[in-house]
This record gives structure tokens, C-alpha cells and sequence, in this order.
């Protein structure tokens, strides 16, 4: 479903399908001409990034493997509580692979760096990131990343991937959840 589908709870469309797919074409034609000849893995950060690796993987001109890891840091609330968990880790052995790390996005940036700091001691052979949305006003740490599809503005979003409370994730678009949803 579209995000204009509901109006009331959503106070701004910021990125829309259409946007997105384009973007991923652009990201995904970067990402081929980096790793041509390489050992690409892509893994994918539970549950907000399906939707971008789902169809970021699909822009690829070569198959690859995917993998994927669920951390948590922010519980039911909409604030990142800087505390990581794994629930699910990795299948995959890390060693010698070039690792690009799929995020739907980066706010405080506190999940990425631990998850950064976590994989470099796995020997990977390089660790990228490719962050589908970036809100830059609300960095507490610096990321290295190295594939950013759109800097947003430092609003509480949901839709293409990524919930409140585990819902909107199946919206087509990324829009501003209307604060008195979750007020
Ligand atoms: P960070 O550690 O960078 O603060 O963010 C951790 C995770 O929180 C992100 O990967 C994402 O799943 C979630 N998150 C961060 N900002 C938002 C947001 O605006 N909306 C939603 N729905 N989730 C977010
Ligand atoms: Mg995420
Ligand atoms: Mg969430």
C-alpha cells in the first residue's frame, strides 16, 4: 500500500517508491562496478532492511549471497537506547569475504558502530555500508558509510521496512509517522 492510502497518520511523504527503486538502480550499479571480480556478501540488518535488500538485491547484475543479522536497540519505543542485543546472528563465516552491511538507516548511528566494531573482529576481508536512509542531525557517533541513498530530516519515519510498533513496515513509501499515533 501506498502511504497517501493513509493519511491521517502520516504528516509528510518524504521518499516515495518510485525514488527509492530509482535509487537503488543508481546504488546498485556503484555497488557492481566496486565489488566486480570480489567475494561480495550482503547482509542485511533484521527486520527493517528486507524491503531494501529485497529489492536492492534484485537491481544486482551478478547473484550473491545474502545473510542476515537481527539486533535490536530501540524495544517498542521510538528512540535508539544505545544498547545492542543479537538475536539472530550471523550463518555465515566472515573470513575473507567482503562484507556490505544493508541498513535501513542510520540515526544515531549506535547499532552501526557496534555492529561495525562486532564484524572487523570476524576477518572479513572489507566491511562496507549501504544505509538506504541517513538522518545526519541525529549522529551520536560517526559511521563510515560508504552507500547512503537519501539524508531525511531528524523525524520519526516509517514505511518500507522499517515500523512503529511492528506495523507500517509493508508501506511503499517513507513518510513521518503523525505524532499522535505514538503519543
Ligand atoms: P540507530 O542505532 O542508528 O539510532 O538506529 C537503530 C535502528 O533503529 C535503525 O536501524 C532502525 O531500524 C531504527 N530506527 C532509527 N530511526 C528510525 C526511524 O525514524 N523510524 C523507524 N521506524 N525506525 C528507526
Ligand atoms: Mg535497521
Ligand atoms: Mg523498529
Amino acid at each position: 500500500m501506498r502511504a497517501a492510502d493513509i493519511p491521517g497518520e502520516l504528516t509528510e511523504i518524504l521518499v516515495t517508491e518510485e525514488q527509492i527503486l530509482a535509487k537503488l538502480e543508481e546504488i546498485g550499479a556503484r555497488v557492481a562496478a566496486d565489488y566486480a571480480g570480489k567475494d561480495l556478501l550482503l547482509v542485511g540488518v533484521l527486520k527493517g532492511a528486507v524491503m531494501v535488500m529485497a529489492d536492492f538485491s534484485r537491481v544486482l547484475p551478478v547473484t550473491v549471497p545474502m545473510d542476515w543479522m537481527a539486533v535490536s536497540s530501540y524495544g517498542a519505543g521510538t528512540k535508539s537506547s544505545g544498547v545492542v542485543q543479537i538475536r539472530k546472528d550471523l550463518d555465515t563465516d566472515l573470513h575473507d569475504k567482503h562484507v556490505l552491511i544493508v541498513e535501513d538507516i542510520i540515526d544515531s548511528g549506535l547499532t552501526l558502530s557496534w555492529l561495525l566494531e562486532n564484524f572487523e573482529s570476524r576477518g572479513a576481508a572489507s566491511i562496507e555500508v549501504f544505509a538506504l536512509l541517513r538522518k545526519p542531525d541525529a549522529a551520536k557517533v560517526e559511521v563510515d558509510c560508504k552507500y547512503v541513498g537519501f539524508d531525511i530530516p531528524n523525524e520519526f519515519v516509517v514505511g518500507y521496512g522499517l515500523d512503529y510498533a511492528e506495523c507500517y513496515r509493508n508501506l511503499r513509501d517513507v513518510a513521518v509517522l503523525a505524532p499522535h499515533v505514538y503519543a
